[in-house]
């Protein structure tokens, strides 16, 4: 492997919580996909670094800032984030669904929404997407800075719906975090491990050289299943 640029230690910014990408464990640990891959890839090409949970929207503007060095938060790779940074090969397929109330019988579709407060995370895919189609089905968006929040806001009854990534909503589901999928997800665009563009791209080629080398070794598909399982 490499040698280290002698003492560096590389910040990476990341979500709070996003099960199963980022989350913390009973004793307060952050672990999750993205948690499991930046070590791996880490300990592959032999750099250093260090986690600063700070939810997506701030983590990505600390990016923009120069505050952290490098973000792997589920972070999906589209073509207008790429005007401002530079992404890492995809290692995760995901789109956008809509999420309700696991005892709500009423709302089926997108037409349902009329008349009703949708709840979306800022600066996210989810948000965009719901943005999107919100004149149309005649809903309202009401924002919130992290996933807890905003999946909260439907489970109180505020909200009739959210929109978040499929992977993280069926991961919740599956949890019994309180709330089901009724439609079909949207397509969505792969997650990267995003630097700021035409910087630290010695991280990133690291990070490229890395995950190839786990995608090799199969331990790539390994962390997936850890959390995923057969979904993987
Ligand atoms: N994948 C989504 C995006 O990039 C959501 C990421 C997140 O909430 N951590 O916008």
């Amino acid at each position: 492997a490499a040698e280290p640029a002698e003492g560096k230690v590389y910040i990476i910014g990341t979500d709070v919580t996003f099960a199963p990408f980022e989350f913390q464990d009973i004793n307060g640990d952050f672990v999750g996909i993205d948690m499991d891959l930046i070590q791996a890839i880490a300990e592959d090409q032999n750099f250093q670094y260090e986690i600063r949970p700070m939810g997506f929207n701030a983590a990505v503007q600390a990016l923009e800032a120069n505050q952290v060095d490098g973000v792997i938060a589920g972070m999906s790779i589209t073509e207008e984030r790429k005007q401002k940074f530079d992404f890492s090969e995809g290692y995760y397929d995901s789109g956008v669904v809509m999420g309700i109330d696991k005892d709500n019988e009423e709302i089926k579709s997108y037409e349902d929404l009329r008349g009703k407060k949708v709840a979306v995370k800022t600066g996210t895919e989810g948000y965009s997407f719901a943005e999107s189609i919100a004149s149309q089905y005649g809903f309202t968006l009401v924002p919130f800075d992290e996933s807890a929040l905003m999946y909260e806001d439907v489970k109180t009854g505020n909200s009739a719906a959210c929109f978040d990534d499929h992977a993280v909503l069926a991961y919740g589901e599956q949890q019994n975090i309180g709330l089901k999928l009724v439609t079909e997800p949207e397509p969505g665009a792969s997650y990267g491990f995003a630097v700021r563009k035409g910087e630290n791209q010695e991280l990133l080629q690291k990070f490229n050289a890395g995950l190839t080398n786990l995608k090799a070794t199969g331990a790539h598909e390994e962390i997936l299943e850890k959390y995923l399982g057969e979904n993987a």
